[in-house]
């Protein structure tokens, strides 16, 4: 199928301003990374700018990321990205890149947690790069930055986005026994386009049982992604809403995906903003998510803070 479009609701502000340039010293003093920045996320110039609208923040989404901004404040939110700039794996939607990995910087968990306190968050979330080549594919790592931050942040709340861990148990328990308190993985797309979309090694399966283990072993939050504009149907969107709510997943995001580079997949779709705010009310109201932030912007960390609180919180 030949390009479609980019429609004019898709327009989004660049980034700009002194706390956008503040968070950036922020991480590039402690060579930290972040999504929003390697993912090429279209919401950095409001998520980045807008701590001074609220008292809370929020850092944290598993490369990729898309929803439309909620009405309300902008939150200030940032989402950390762990364990380096390169991924083991080559999703065909995702900007981040593939290979040449380095060595875990054994520093990073203490830098992160400082971070926190820097930038002021009251709300982090956390994702990673895959790490296929490490022997737990560095869930030990992942975890320890947990621990780091509520040890330091008595009352800070903590949103991971995890990786599948390729489906095995004793790392995704790595996870839960840090106590984060919203766990998300992304089952990105639906069941028929997982290839293309994602890499190989990930799966439909594979990551429906990655959320059903969150949910059987503990009493986080759990939390997925969808993109949109994958040549995906409706009957597949809402079999793979249907799938994960049976799974007892509790929160739901949906967003367009945009192609970050030419190499990328291309756009088959755009959705307006009325369909998704059609499939909002569907996973609401009728599957019964504790909340869906659904738009064409809506990423998984977008607004993460201020939505889990106002949904889950109040
Ligand atoms: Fe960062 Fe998520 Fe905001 Fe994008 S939506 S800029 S990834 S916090
Ligand atoms: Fe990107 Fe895929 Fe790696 Fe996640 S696993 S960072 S989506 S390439």
């Amino acid at each position: 199928m030949s390009s479609v479009r980019k429609p004019d609701w898709l327009k989004s502000r660049p980034p700009s301003g002194r706390e956008f340039a503040d968070i950036r010293e922020t991480l590039r003093e402690r060579n930290l990374h972040t999504v929003c920045e390697e993912a090429n996320c279209p919401n950095l110039g409001e998520c980045w700018s807008g701590r001074s609208s609220s008292r809370r923040g929020s850092a944290g989404e598993h490369a990729g990321g898309d929803g439309d901004p909620p009405a309300g404040e902008g939150g200030g939110t940032a989402t950390f990205m762990l364990m380096g700039d390169r991924c083991s794996r080559g999703c065909n939607f995702c900007d981040v890149e593939t290979g040449g990995m380095e060595p875990l910087d054994p520093d990073e968990p203490e830098n992160v947690a400082e971070a926190v306190a820097e930038i002021g968050l009251d709300y982090v979330v956390l994702t990673s790069v895959d790490r296929d080549d490490l022997p737990d594919q560095g869930a030990g790592h992942f975890a320890e930055t947990i621990r780091e931050i509520k040890a330091r942040h008595p009352g800070i709340l903590v949103e991971v986005l995890i990786p599948d861990f390729q489906g095995e148990e004793r790392l995704v328990r790595k996870i839960i026994d840090a106590d984060p308190d919203v766990i998300a993985h992304n089952v990105e797309t639906v069941s028929r386009l997982q290839y293309p979309v994602r890499d190989r090694r990930a799966g439909y399966e594979q990551s429906l049982s990655v959320l059903a283990q969150v949910e059987r072993e503990s009493d986080t939050y759990t939390k997925t992604s969808i993109m949109l504009g994958h040549g995906e149907y409706d009957h597949e969107v809402y079999q793979t809403l249907a799938d994960c709510r049976e799974r007892g997943v509790d929160i739901v995001t949906l967003g367009q995906y945009l192609r970050p580079s030419r190499s990328h997949l291309e756009v088959q779709r755009y959705d307006h903003p009325d369909k998704y705010e059609t499939w909002r009310q569907v996973a609401e109201e009728e599957l019964g998510f504790l909340y869906c932030a659904s738009g064409p912007m809506v990423r998984s960390s977008y607004k993460a803070g201020e939505l889990f609180v106002d949904a889950v919180l109040r």
